[in-house]
């Protein structure tokens, strides 16, 4: 692993509530080339290559630009900071949110220079209220600054700062479940189009990140576009943060360089398998997406390469198992929790990751017979498409994946 000095999580950025602290080390700068040229700004993040953390990697420019130029009816337009994370095996906007909410609110107020919004939310989930504590400390300092001042007097209108408790369910980090949630309403998602950018709370524009997304932010506009992308490798700028977890030695949070490999994540910062383990397989980005084995070590953390896997860097939870871990037991596990998660409202959903969770206790326990391996492909190939959002067909992805790498684990012939 090359020598690398981490952004998000540099010691100087890891000052709690503190402004004065942040303001020290160089936060406000990023702000203030905002509102030198807040024309500039999406024009950066452009060059700069910066893509959504929270999962799908799309580019944030694009967003942010779709969320500009959306015509507004009331006047309003919003920056949401999307904290909700609830997923297995993730833990590092918590982690941003509690150490240093301020490079994370001071990239959701560039966004608001750069879009014209008058209303920017802290959206956090309230399970983590260290977090949701450090947030509002961090809000009723900015309020107090002269940078905040200046903020309104170039956007020329009052700005609101909030920070809002989610409604702690999984499902409410779904984007339009965001909007849902904000409007007052049960976090039920919506079809899309019309996107958040185009329609969201209360039908104005709508700019949704992830925490991580917008804590770059302020380090792009601070350092330039070239920086950033010097950070990571050709065709992925930037850094990436890794909740590692499972049967490592070093369990915790990394930040490491785009294009670090699987195998330098898991035996260079993780310390290699729990003593007398041997490595079995990774669930990459969370328990949605296609497992990982050891012949997929050398792959490259980042968008693209991991994509070629068949597979999602997602929100760069790597969950690891060791051989003698039950594939099928984990499998189980996360589908319970796609199914408590599941807000009901496309029975497909609903019933299917109920009944996908039944199926592969069964076979787990030893009761699985194969009519239930035969209703368990058959889910897998009726399901997909058939929500409103991607919660079930995450489900799906990981149960297909698991019976494709792993079939002698429901009894099935090897490949
Ligand atoms: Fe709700 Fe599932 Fe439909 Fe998503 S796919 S809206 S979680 S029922």
């Amino acid at each position: 692993m090359r020598d690398f000095t981490p952004v998000l999580l540099h010691p100087e950025c890891q000052v709690g509530a503190d402004l004065a602290a942040w303001l020290a080390v160089g936060g406000g700068e990023g702000l203030q080339a905002a509102l030198d040229a807040p024309g500039d700004v999406v024009a950066e993040l452009r060059e700069a290559e910066l893509r959504g953390m929270g999962g799908a990697g799309f580019p944030t420019w694009r967003k942010w630009e779709a969320a500009a130029q959306a015509p507004s009816a009331s006047g309003d337009r919003y920056v949401v900071c999307n904290g909700n994370e609830d997923e297995p095996g993730t833990f590092k906007d918590r982690h941003l949110l509690r150490w240093t909410p301020h490079q994370v609110i001071e990239g959701a107020l560039i966004a608001a220079v750069a879009i014209g919004a008058n209303h920017v939310v802290l959206y956090v989930n309230p399970h983590q209220d260290d977090s949701l504590r450090s947030v509002r400390e961090a809000i009723a300092q900015w309020q107090d600054s002269v940078l905040f001042t200046r903020i309104e007097q170039t956007l020329g209108s009052a700005l609101q700062l909030s920070a809002v408790a989610t409604s702690g369910r999984y499902i409410g980090g779904e984007e339009t479940a965001v909007i849902s949630w904000l409007e007052g309403s049960f976090p039920f998602p919506r079809r899309k189009p019309p996107f958040p950018a185009q329609s969201g709370v209360s039908g104005a524009p709508t700019l949704i990140n992830n925490t991580e997304t917008l804590a770059n932010v302020p380090h792009i506009l601070r350092r330039g576009a070239a920086w950033y992308r010097a950070l990571g490798v050709a065709h992925a700028s930037g850094t990436k943060l890794y909740s590692l977890s499972g049967d490592v030695l070093n369990p915790g949070l990394y930040e490491l360089p785009m294009g670090t490999s699987l195998r330098s994540l898991i035996f260079g910062c993780g310390g290699g398998m729990l003593e007398g383990k041997a490595f079995k397989a990774v669930f990459t980005g969370g328990p949605s997406n296609t497992l990982l084995t050891a012949a997929d070590l050398d792959v490259a953390l980042d968008f693209d390469s991991v994509r070629e896997r068949h597979s999602r860097l997602g929100t760069g939870a790597m969950i690891v198992i060791s051989e003698g871990t039950s594939i099928v037991r984990k499998v189980a596990e996360y589908i319970e929790f796609f199914a408590a998660g599941s807000c009901g409202q496309c029975p497909p959903c609903k019933g299917g990751t109920l009944q996908m969770a039944r199926l592969l206790d069964r076979i787990d326990t030893g009761y699985g017979t194969q009519d239930d391996l035969r209703a368990l492909d058959n889910l897998c190939r009726i399901l997909p498409g058939s929500g409103r959002c991607g919660l079930i067909d995450g489900a799906v992805t990981v149960v297909e994946s698991s019976l494709r790498t792993f079939p002698q684990e429901y009894g099935l012939p090897s490949c």
